[in-house]
């Protein structure tokens, strides 16, 4: 489904060039579930956002199915976003001003296109995705009234609202207590055993014995790869 080849990203600040990406070689197949891990700074969320394509490789190549998507511009590439991809993150990125169910209701504002495909319309759709999260009794309060855990499962399900082929997670569980974190780990495996695809950055060795495969990573480049054995 995805394919990166020979991706490089360099930042420039103050006439200093940072390599985050050195040449990233990645195949993700869909339904794959893949955990990225490495030490601070060697790239793990510049990789995750050039995933996403929220940032723009400096060379290199990203095919997603049989499209370039260097090829796109902006329009399209939003488009591409909001119809192909779920983000999850470390601190959530719930909007304060908004309820639960609004936050999740978010995720389906650029999917106008896609609610005449019988599965309902859009509040049935956020209380569906309320419902797998176990958030749906806090539907009408706001993400201040909320724990931590109950935050991130109302950011999972804004994320997959939608019906993302590829859920991307940076540190999902970085901010949880122990039971929390187990929490969502359970909630992306059965998204993922139900279909979606999941690339996800951890620091925890035991939350990414939850993916099938795990990359390590040094200084920009990829420096190994595991299959978990089933
Ligand atoms: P990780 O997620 O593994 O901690 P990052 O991908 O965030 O690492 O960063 C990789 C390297 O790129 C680091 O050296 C970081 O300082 C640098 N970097 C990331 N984003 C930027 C940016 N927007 N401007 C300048 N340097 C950046
Ligand atoms: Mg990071």
């Amino acid at each position: 489904m995805i394919r990166l080849e020979n991706i490089r990203r360099s930042f420039i600040s103050d006439d200093v060039e940072t390599t985050a990406l050195a040449g990233i070689n990645l195949h993700v197949a869909s339904g794959e579930f893949l955990a990225i891990m490495g030490p601070s700074g060697c790239g793990k969320s510049t990789l995750l956002n050039t995933l996403g394509t929220v940032d723009r490789p400096t060379a290199g190549h990203y095919w997603f199915g049989d499209r370039d998507l260097a090829a796109l511009d902006e329009a399209r590439l939003a488009r591409f976003r909001a119809e192909m991809l779920g983000f999850v993150f470390q601190s959530f990125n719930l909007i304060d001003e908004l309820t639960i169910e609004e936050n999740i209701e978010l995720g389906l504002v650029y999917r106008k296109d896609r609610h005449r495909d019988g599965r309902g319309d859009r509040k049935t759709r956020v209380a569906e995705a309320m419902d797998r999260v176990g958030i749906s009794h806090r539907a009408r309060h706001f993400p201040h009234q909320l724990s931590g855990g109950q935050q991130q499962r109302a950011a999972i399900a804004r994320a997959v609202v939608g019906d993302p082929r590829l859920i991307l997670a940076d540190e999902p569980t970085g901010n949880l207590d122990t039971e929390n974190g187990t929490q969502v780990m359970d909630i992306l495996t059965s998204l993922n055993a139900e279909g979606a695809t999941i690339v996800m950055v951890t620091h925890s060795p035991s939350h990414a014995d939850y993916a099938a495969r795990r990359i390590d990573m040094l200084d920009g480049s990829i420096v190994a790869s595991v299959s978990r054995a089933i």
